[in-house]
């Protein structure tokens, strides 16, 4: 199987490696010439955008539905140049209209399509072990369980084209929620003078816990690394898509407004450059050292 990752950031370079570990046929391409390079050290073919090679699979990982619409449609695009039964694969979190949209064009011109978002992270990408959400024929998938074996640990079809991308929302709004309400949970049990590793252990014995109390806290926040290499501004992304989703379908949930409110109350900090976890470390240094102990 001959892929085409497009998209060499912390994600697709990361899948790249992966694949091609794997023993995939690999080309990886990016818009800029410092990613191509960089991948290029590791080992990984790479072609300029005006270069993609004839591939049985496209694979991008892109940072919106914008550039995902550029590669797909911009003059040549694939839509030109993908070979007839190729597949497009977007694992990008991308918009889900949008997805829909491309996805029939892509049906039209004889390709095949599968929305594929992604969690796990860079490490996730570079180990094999990503979360995937897939949109798209069950036929399809049939044909990528190889590729899609090698780079998660778990896949789960969850409908048609634009499903994946639908639920990779979802699944972010209530991550993006998890972080300031365990944040506040924390900062508040430390202002009762309960020291936030012992707090930690105590929330994740009970049903308050979350992926972010069990893993995000440990590991990138009260570590103080912040470096799980997803940043602020993708977040923020993915928040206003799915406050727009919301908004489409006629509902307006309260909660999920003001968990978009809270992510944007203040560019600075977190700035979009910075680590997204970077947001419950604003709320934990609000609890200063004094106001622990009192009490
Ligand atoms: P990134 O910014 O590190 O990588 C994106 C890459 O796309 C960059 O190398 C950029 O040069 C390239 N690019 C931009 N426009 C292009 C174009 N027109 N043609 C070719 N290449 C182009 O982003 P990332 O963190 O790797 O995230 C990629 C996607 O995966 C995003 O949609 C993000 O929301 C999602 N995601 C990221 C994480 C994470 O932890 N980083 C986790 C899950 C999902």
């Amino acid at each position: 199987m001959r892929i085409c990752v497009i998209g060499l950031g912390q994600m697709g370079g990361n899948m790249a490696l992966t694949l091609k570990a794997t023993g995939f046929d690999v080309t990886g391409s990016d818009l800029f010439e410092n990613a191509r390079q960089r991948l290029a050290a590791q080992g990984l073919p790479v072609a300029a955008p005006d270069e993609l090679p004839p591939s049985d699979v496209y694979l991008l990982s892109l940072p919106t539905s914008a550039q995902v619409r550029e590669v797909i449609e911009t003059a040549p695009g694939l839509l030109g140049l993908a070979p007839a039964g190729s597949v497009i694969v977007d694992t990008s979190t991308s918009d889900p209209v949008i997805s829909r949209e491309l996805a029939a064009k892509v049906l039209a011109a004889g390709l095949e399509w599968l929305d594929a978002p992604v969690s796990g992270g860079p490490r996730g990408a570079a180990n094999g072990k990503l979360g995937m959400l897939l949109g798209g024929e069950a036929a399809t998938i049939e044909r990528l369980a190889p590729m899609l074996e090698a780079m998660s640990a778990r896949y789960t079809h969850v409908g048609g084209p634009g499903s994946g991308h639908v639920v990779k929302l979802a699944n972010n709004y209530l991550c993006a929620a998890h972080l300031l309400t365990t944040a506040e949970a924390v900062a508040m049990a430390a202002r009762a003078g309960v020291d936030p590793t012992a707090c930690l252990a105590g929330l994740n014995s009970g049903s308050g816990r979350s992926a972010v109390s069990e893993v995000n806290f440990p590991e990138w926040i009260l570590s103080g690394r912040f470096d799980s290499g997803f940043t602020t501004g993708l977040m923020r992304k993915d928040l206003r898509l799915a406050r727009n989703a919301a908004e489409r379908l006629g509902m307006a949930p309260g909660l999920l407004a003001a968990v978009v409110e809270a992510w944007h109350a203040d560019p600075e900090r977190p700035a979009d450059g910075d680590d997204f976890n970077r947001i419950a470390g604003a709320l934990l240094d609000t609890v200063s050292p004094t106001e622990e102990t009192e009490q």
